[in-house]
């Protein structure tokens, strides 16, 4: 169960030794439990935002460790409540000894996101907010970052706001025509009506189309190497992860299972499958490795087709078809001529191929550009707003079939409490975002998924 009013604490720095610690204490007894184990000037005599240095005590009134204490007020805090920030040398057992001092002293150890629940509900935060904190401690590239600052900002929010205040506003008409249902009048300009739905469902709908897009900054751009066996794959994702990662060998049929790592390349993290050559084979072992290659082919956003240069092309096109075939328009293929090192003139380049050395390394700035302009898919971060999380999506996606429904009825020409019922789902919808509309399942699910101490 969920409870506000008592004192929680946490270590938020990640478990194990270090320089330093961060115990975090919040609530309306922080300043008092923290200073019965507190030797340095009077600790309720601190003003907000301030540091200080004394010592922490044990139990027995002996030294524990000395420590800087950072105060924040009430309301002036990120949960809102009284909170002490305790930085500590970063031992386990000095880590352990404060927690359970604080235990003892009346401060209850907090569960996963309770401090970030905390400040959605005393209103310092909305959930999209918080969501943002939880994807900012968790972004691995450029991209990543940029878009939890963005949405931690509440620009996001702000957006969702307005949409909602426009809802709000095509609701009110349709109920002030309802009241006067008895008379029969139109209060509402159904034309005038019709064109703010029409906006804000194109609004919602690019927000929701965003996802696509925003999923894999987020996660990172899945990339798998396909080829047959000695095109070079291997050679190819250790030279894209400047590493020696995959094992590379004159041995067909080396890579048999597939061998997954990242790399941030333009800003962008990419996740390369390096997979087991694609050929006919009876060896059971190999074609597990093969029918895997296929799944992972079929999951990819890039796939990059490794040709070797020195042989025939066509044949080796001819072999990879069957796996081309049936893929998705959002997986982009790049066709990649290797071993350009061996060949001293090049008569057929398929075209919008590439012809690359994987073992010098020649041509694949040219393959990191065209990946990473795949991967943007046409798509701004900087200019327009992205979604980044699924339960966003799925809210948004919800709201604009409400919308829709609307706007059909208008059309229909049905009567007003009709019209006004889809749009009220619709808000509701929209609200669930930013937690307008929340329930206490709904928090514990999100919060449950943050760290300790946040
Ligand atoms: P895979 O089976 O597709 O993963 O191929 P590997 O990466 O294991 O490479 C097979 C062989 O081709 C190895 O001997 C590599 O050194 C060699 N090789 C790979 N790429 C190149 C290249 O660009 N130039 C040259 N000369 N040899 C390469």
């Amino acid at each position: 169960m969920y409870l506000t009013g008592d004192t929680i604490a946490a270590i938020a720095t990640p478990h194990g030794e270090g320089g330093l610690a961060v115990i975090r204490v919040s609530g309306p007894g922080a300043l008092d439990i923290v200073s019965k184990m507190w030797r340095g000037k009077d600790m309720t005599s601190f003003s907000s935002h301030t540091a200080h240095l004394g010592h922490l005590l044990q139990e027995d009134g002996g030294i524990l460790d000395q420590a800087v204490v950072t105060i924040f007020k009430a309301p002036n805090s990120f949960t809102g409540e009284d909170t002490v920030e305790i930085s500590v040398h970063g031992s386990l057992w000095i880590q352990r000894q404060v927690m359970n001092r604080l235990a003892e002293l009346g401060a209850r150890p907090a569960g996963p996101g309770e401090f970030s629940r905390r400040a959605f509900m005393n209103g310092r935060i909305d959930l999209a907010q918080a969501e943002a904190v939880a994807d900012l401690i968790s972004a691995s590239s450029k991209a990543a970052h940029r878009l939890a600052m963005t949405q931690m900002s509440g620009s996001f929010s702000r957006k969702l706001d307005s949409l909602r205040e426009q809802l709000v506003y095509f609701a009110s008409m349709l109920e002030l025509e309802l009241d006067f249902s008895e008379e029969d009048v139109e209060f509402a300009d159904r034309a005038e009506l019709r064109k703010l739905a029409v906006e804000t469902l194109d609004t919602v709908r690019k927000l929701a189309d965003s996802y696509s897009a925003g999923r894999v900054f987020k996660e990172g751009v899945p990339v798998t190497i396909a080829g047959a066996p000695n095109a070079g794959k291997s050679t190819l994702l250790n030279r894209l992860l400047e590493d020696d990662k995959a094992i590379v060998s004159d041995i067909p049929g080396t890579t048999r299972d597939v061998i997954e790592d990242t790399r941030e390349i333009g800003g962008v993290l990419f996740r390369f499958f390096d997979t087991a050559g694609l050929r006919s084979t009876d060896d059971t072992v190999e074609r597990i490795g093969i029918e895997r290659a296929g799944e992972h082919i079929r999951r990819a956003s890039v796939v990059l087709w490794l040709l070797d240069a020195t042989k025939p092309l066509q044949p080796q096109i001819d072999e990879l078809k069957p796996y081309r075939e049936g893929l998705g328009s959002e997986v982009k293929n790049l066709v990649l001529l290797n071993k350009a090192d061996l060949v001293s003139d090049m008569p057929e380049i398929p075209d919008g191929a590439f012809l690359i050395s994987a073992k010098t390394g020649k041509g694949l700035e040219a393959v990191m550009e065209a990946m990473t302009t795949a991967a943007r898919g046409g798509h701004d971060i900087e200019a327009e707003l992205t979604v980044t999380n699924a339960r966003h999506y799925e809210a948004l996606r919800e709201g604009a079939a409400s919308l829709d429904r609307a706007i059909e009825a208008l059309d229909a020409g049905l009567s007003a409490d009709l019209i006004a019922q889809d749009v009220r789902q619709s808000l509701h919808h929209l609200g669930l975002v930013t937690g307008a509309v929340t329930t206490d399942t709904l928090l514990t699910t999100i919060f449950q998924s943050f760290c300790i101490g946040k």
